[in-house]
């Protein structure tokens, strides 16, 4: 049994007292919601304000990002521990930082096994862009990503990694992709990947998770497909309204 997992990625959005405003918004709702683990993932300077007002509640919290060094000269980064401090999870490889900051398959190959090595819970990032989905390239490409990004990661501890299946083309657009073709790619592709990376056993234990343009009124499309378990959500997190509701269908699955 796959727990379902909704996770919300506030991206560079919020100040510390804005972030704590959208907590006290959605903390009780939250709460109330058994049976779907909720994770929060706010910027880096919130994470402490966060923590605070997450203590004594099943709600995680989560990094968007991380460097796999332990210390060192890397401005502006941070280390696995220093994530390890307040959160339980961590992003790794979302796509904007594929894109936008050069973050290769290499890079979140080693930031998996860093994050694997500090005892977080990686949420790992993969997905086409909208040239490759178009060219009939989405298996070549998410394939290579978790072939690559995966390895030399032990099978041991490997149920503990979630894969959020985020399509480029989908992501901040408001074109969700079908919950039929998104399920298509997890169970083609994803499970198929993970398999040979690991072992069979390991891939149907592992939860993938859907991202791109989730929303209240189209999270149950995603959630009633039997191998999608929950949703990594950017734009409706920031409406507490929205992402208690999507967290509240992932509860149904
Ligand atoms: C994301 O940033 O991971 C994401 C899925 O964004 P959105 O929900 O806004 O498409």
């Amino acid at each position: 049994m796959r727990k379902p997992l909704v996770a919300g990625n506030w991206k560079m959005n919020k100040t510390s007292a804005e972030a704590r405003e959208l907590v006290a918004a959605m903390l009780n709702p939250l709460r109330e919601i058994a049976g779907v683990e909720k994770v929060l993932c706010p910027p880096s300077t919130s994470i402490p304000v966060i923590a605070s007002a997450l203590t004594g509640t099943d709600i995680g919290l989560g990094a968007q990002n991380m460097h796999w060094e332990e210390k060192g000269a890397f401005t502006g980064e941070l280390a696995p521990n220093m994530v390890k401090e307040f959160c339980g999870y961590v992003i790794i490889g979302h796509s904007e930082r594929r894109a936008l900051f050069g973050e290769t398959d290499e890079h979140v190959n080693r930031k998996l096994r860093a994050a694997m090595k500090a005892g977080l819970i990686p949420i790992v990032c993969v997905g086409e862009t909208l040239d490759e989905y178009e060219s009939g390239r989405t298996g070549e490409v998410v394939s290579r990503q978790i072939k690559l990004g995966f390895a030399d990661v032990d099978s041991a501890s490997a149920s503990r990694i979630v894969v959020a299946y985020e399509p480029v083309w989908a992501i901040g657009t408001g074109k969700a992709s079908s919950g039929e073709n998104a399920n298509g790619v997890v169970r083609q592709v994803i499970r198929r990947a993970l398999s040979e990376a690991f072992n069979e056993n390991v891939a149907q234990s592992i939860r993938v998770l859907y991202g791109g343009s989730v929303t209240a009124s189209n999270a149950s499309e995603f959630f009633s497909q039997p191998e999608i378990d929950g949703a990594l959500v950017g734009g409706a997190s920031l409406k507490p309204d929205e992402f208690v509701a999507i967290a509240k269908a992932a509860s149904g699955r």
